[in-house]
């Protein structure tokens, strides 16, 4: 009995562990959307950072070839400074993030990191060298120190409580039933958006990347959250390589460099000011945004006054 009982609850034991890698797997590919496709190279290297400087080089891309998505696409994002993407829904900003992050592979012209074509470096090392904060993060099935930790698995208890309050959401946390051991994802407690987003930021704070990869969240957030995501995301951006996808008006007047996408190419391009006085699309873009926060303001006054 005895000798059975033993291998039986090992194999128990085993087998909820592959159980759950299994499932760890499926949510990593959830998050990675990753197409078999994308392959190392035989004679693949590991991505050398020297600076961490981004250069897209006349990027074209399609998923359907019957659509072509991107139409050479170029522009570079220096060392430690902020490129920011805008442009109306469906013009082909995430698919920019998937291609740095090498879920496709571009159908034309050529991505480089320091120099180096990231067709020809390592999977894991390019990804090693980018923290992707996504639009709509998944977490794993575990606990909510597990998904923090993600970033960097042997982070101490300190650190991990550390980045949480760096991404605004340690508060959150401490009022949760089991606080940092809350189990979270499909079959834990559910986390809002926002919630999620926050948990995905410290995990890139501990990751603590030479390059960023930020896909903002929308106009859904209150405002309040939206502020308080903001100012992390502030924080893990400063002095970081930085691309951004930005729906937030106060990131676009921040960044280095504006790109405005449409239509596959970029159409208009440079700083807040020199795109206002351009008076083109980035500047009626920016006009009706600006007609939207002030309609919503005195909605929100009307609201407080009844
Ligand atoms: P944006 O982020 O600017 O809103 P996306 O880069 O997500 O736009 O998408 C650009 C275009 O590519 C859209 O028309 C979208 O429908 C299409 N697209 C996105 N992902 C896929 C996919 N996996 N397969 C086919 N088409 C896609
Ligand atoms: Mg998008």
């Amino acid at each position: 009995m005895m000798q059975l009982s033993i291998p039986l609850n090992f194999i128990g034991t085993l087998y909820r562990e592959i159980k759950q890698s299994l499932v760890d797997i499926e949510s990593l590919f959830v998050i990675l959307e990753q197409p078999a496709e994308v392959v190392d190279r035989p004679d693949a290297k590991p991505l050398a950072i020297h600076e961490a400087t981004v250069r897209f080089e006349n990027v074209s891309f399609h998923y359907d070839p019957e659509r072509e998505i991107l139409k050479g696409v170029t522009f570079e994002v220096p060392a430690g400074k902020t490129v920011a993407i805008v442009g109306p829904s469906g013009a082909g900003k995430s698919t920019i993030s998937r291609l740095l992050f090498r879920f496709y592979d571009v159908s034309g012209g050529r991505i480089l990191i320091d120099g180096q074509d990231i067709r020809d470096v390592t999977q894991t090392s390019l990804r090693a060298a980018i923290g992707m904060v996504p639009q709509d993060t998944v977490l794993f099935n575990d606990t909510v120190a597990y998904n923090i930790r993600y970033g960097r698995p042997s982070a101490t208890e300190d650190e991990v409580i550390e980045a949480a309050a760096n991404a605004q959401i340690a508060d959150f946390i401490e009022r949760l039933p089991k606080r940092y051991d809350t189990e979270v994802g499909e079959r834990g407690l559910k986390l809002s958006g926002g919630e999620k987003q926050r948990v995905a930021i410290a995990r890139t704070i501990l990751k603590a990347p030479p390059i960023l990869m930020l896909d903002e969240a929308t106009s859904a957030l209150d405002t309040h959250t939206e502020r308080e995501i903001q100012e992390a995301l502030d924080r893990v951006s400063r002095n970081r390589t930085t691309l951004v996808i930005a729906h937030r008006l106060s990131t676009v007047v921040a960044a280095d460099e504006i790109l405005v996408l449409a239509d596959g190419v970029v159409a208009e391009r440079g700083r807040h000011d020199d795109l206002l006085a351009a008076d083109g699309l980035y500047a009626s873009m920016w006009a009706r945004q600006r007609a939207a926060d002030e309609a919503r303001e005195r909605l929100a006054e009307t609201e407080a006054a009844d």
